[in-house]
């Protein structure tokens, strides 16, 4: 059975589909949704091994016709039969949902229920169901929660210190997110490592666009970075992560800004932009490396926070075997996993400069890149993510549960 797995955006949706084996078979992005210069990429692997891509420009009405678009590429290249059944990603499924789920009507409102929570995220991700459902009835439909993973939180991780009522009636409480990509690289490591999962210790970090660190003790989430909304935690591409809440009361009062506007900077216009006006880090560590003081400064705080945490975790799993870094930076980049690392000996983290330097997780056997000092007391792996991948196998694993 062939999984489709559908990341949907407002106005994008994004595609991979992978075969039995969890071999990709096609790809692509459907852009600019309901503007007139649509476009739509496709990636197909032919019976002959070989890749074709198809671009097509023009409107795209809706999200009915993107995914009307994206399953037209699947039966061009062959594979319509196949298709057996369509994998979700929703951002946030609330306490309620800890596990991959099968979709049906009762389901669906309960989703919907969570869109309070996650107002930015979870209403595109809902319409990415709603329009497959619509026409592919016949193929079962599972949501897969960038939340689920962390439904293993203890009360003393996930509760804030705020009255019982705002979480009772709200939901306040922390969430975390990534979670797919943490349980992904998680058992990529405990493999590279030939021990079972559930005898390791480890704190995974997804550096990318969005930053999270997750301490992970035998295969389950026990603390994670970001809390109610991606928001929390380490400083990102365009989020700020941690500040004091006051600050946004600081704002409403004295600069005039609208609840709103804050929300909006703190998401679109913090995090690395907001310090020094750039967010992809090459561009900052080129910046940085010219002797740029704001992309110094921006690159400080960014590795501060992640060792801040990295220092923390440690502490709240009592035991470490492995740190895990993974996602565009993390996989990457060779000076950030330096920094990070940096007189850690404490924790028994040993970097070795050399496997360090240059290395990339993509082009190790599996994905994975061994980067430690041979007696160090941990090991120190980046490690290829692939969230796709993930929501698929768990996509077939919710639908073999049914
Ligand atoms: P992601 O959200 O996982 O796609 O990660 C995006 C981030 O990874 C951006 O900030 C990129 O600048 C960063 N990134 C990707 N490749 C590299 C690289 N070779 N060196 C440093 N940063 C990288």
């Amino acid at each position: 059975m062939h999984v489709l797995v559908l990341n949907s955006g407002s106005s994008s949706i994004k595609y991979r589909s992978f075969d039995d084996q969890g071999t990709e078979i096609a790809s692509g992005l459907v852009e600019r949704i309901g503007e007139t210069d649509g476009r739509a990429t496709h990636r197909v692997l032919g019976p002959d091994g070989e890749w074709s891509s198809t671009v097509e420009e023009g409107a795209i009405d809706d999200h009915a016709a993107g995914f009307a678009g994206i399953v037209q590429a699947l039966e061009r290249g062959g594979y319509a039969q196949e298709l057996g059944a369509i994998g979700h990603r929703v951002v946030h499924g609330g306490a309620e949902f800890v596990e991959p789920t099968p979709i049906d009507e009762a389901v669906l409102e309960r989703i919907r229920a969570q869109v309070p929570l996650a107002p930015l995220h979870n209403p595109a991700n809902l319409t990415g169901i709603e329009v497959a459902s619509r026409l592919r009835p016949d193929l079962p439909q599972v949501a897969v929660f960038d939340t689920a993973f962390h439904g293993s939180l203890p009360p003393a991780a996930h509760r804030y210190a705020v009255p019982g009522s705002w979480h009772d009636q709200h939901g306040v409480r922390r969430y975390g997110f990534h979670g797919t990509s943490h349980a992904f690289v998680a058992r990529q490591a405990a493999a590279h490592l030939g021990r079972p999962l559930e005898d390791l210790a480890m704190i995974t970090l997804h550096l990318g666009n969005g930053a999270s660190l997750t301490a992970i003790d035998g295969g389950r989430s026990v603390e994670t970075s970001m809390g109610l909304s991606p928001l929390e935690g380490l400083v990102m591409g365009t989020r700020s992560g941690d500040l004091d809440p006051a600050v946004v009361f600081h704002l409403l009062r004295e600069a005039g800004l609208t609840p709103d506007e804050v929300e909006r900077t703190l998401n679109r216009e913090s995090g690395l932009l907001g310090l020094c006006g750039d967010n992809d880090l090459r561009v900052v560590e080129r910046r940085a490396g010219d002797g740029d003081g704001s992309a110094q400064l921006a690159l400080d705080v960014y590795v501060h926070r992640i060792r801040k945490y990295l220092g923390a975790y440690a502490a709240v799993l009592g035991r470490l075997d492995a740190i895990v870094f993974t996602a565009g930076v993390g996989e990457n980049a060779a000076g950030i996993r330096r920094r990070v690392c940096a007189g850690l000996g404490l924790l028994g983290i040993r970097l070795d400069d050399a496997r360090n330097e240059g290395a990339r997780a993509s082009e190790g056997p599996g994905g994975v890149v061994a980067l430690h000092h041979d007696d160090a007391e941990v090991a120190v792996l980046a490690v290829a993510t692939d969230e796709e991948l993930e929501i698929a196998e768990q996509t077939r694993s919710a639908l073999r549960r049914v």
